[in-house]
């Protein structure tokens, strides 16, 4: 069984009404429920337990860690990061949600500074599936809708995805890559974009399909050894008093 854990800051459902009456118990509370649903094994970690609830062998047990964070990203420790970075290198699957596109994990496995434009206008979001093959896709159909949504716009400061999943259009007009995915080292990675905490989202029930169906896709990292620099003997003799050698 694939087993996930569903990591959030959780400060705005504690700090803020509106975001609490959406989730009464936290994001990270409302997408395990999801992933139990599809017979996913879901635990949760949250910023302000010690190691921010990820100790190494809990990040050990994790197939897959999905991570929301907004307003704390700097509080989260360079330790813990490296160690996430670690595991997803070693072929652990990372689902990166809405706002982790400033986290640490997410910028330091991008390389890039994640920045982009937004606004927020409780606007609709049309994500097309511009990939409809790809296993993330799966059951999702030609395009689904966010009826209210925070706006993300190009530029989006990432590499170039290896895979693009959904491309976002946005009432106002904007467009945004809004399901990209990334191979590193042996692990998978994959952003999506909705999820803003003042509205129902991760309640919506394509978005729970995306997100199970991330998980199993980021699940299937490889288990071969993560590479290491060695240095190694020929496989084949090298004659090294050939014409190619170095006079
Ligand atoms: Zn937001």
């Amino acid at each position: 069984m694939t087993r996930a854990t569903v990591w959030n800051e959780f400060r705005h459902e504690r700090e803020h009404d509106q975001v609490a009456e959406i989730y009464p118990d936290g994001i990270h509370v409302t997408i395990a429920e999801a992933l139990e649903e599809r017979g996913i094994d879901a635990e949760t970690a949250t910023l302000d337990e010690p190691e921010h609830g990820l100790p190494e062998d809990t990040l050990d047990d994790t197939d897959v860690l999905l991570w929301w964070g907004h307003d704390a990203h700097e509080e989260v420790s360079e330790a813990v990061v490296d160690r996430v970075q670690d595991r997803v290198l070693a072929g652990m699957g990372l689902v990166v949600l809405h706002s982790g596109h400033f986290s640490k994990p997410f910028r330091r496995l991008m390389g890039t500074s994640g920045t982009l434009r937004w606004r927020e206008a409780a606007e609709t979001e049309r994500l097309w599936t511009v990939n409809p093959g790809h296993p993330i896709a799966d059951g999702v159909g030609e395009y689904f809708e966010v009826d209210e949504a925070e706006m993300y716009g190009e530029p989006f400061d990432i590499p170039a995805p290896d895979e693009l999943v959904f491309t976002s259009w946005f009432e106002g007009g904007e467009v945004f890559r809004s399901g990209c995915c990334f191979y590193r080292g042996n692990g998978r990675l994959f952003y999506f974009r909705p999820g803003h905490e003042t509205y129902p989202v991760y309640h919506d029930e394509t978005v729970q399909r995306v997100l199970g169906n991330a998980v199993e896709w980021a699940a299937d990292g490889s288990d071969a050894p993560a590479p290491g620099v060695e240095n190694v003997d020929p496989i084949e003799p090298i004659d090294t008093d050939d014409d190619r050698s170095v006079h």
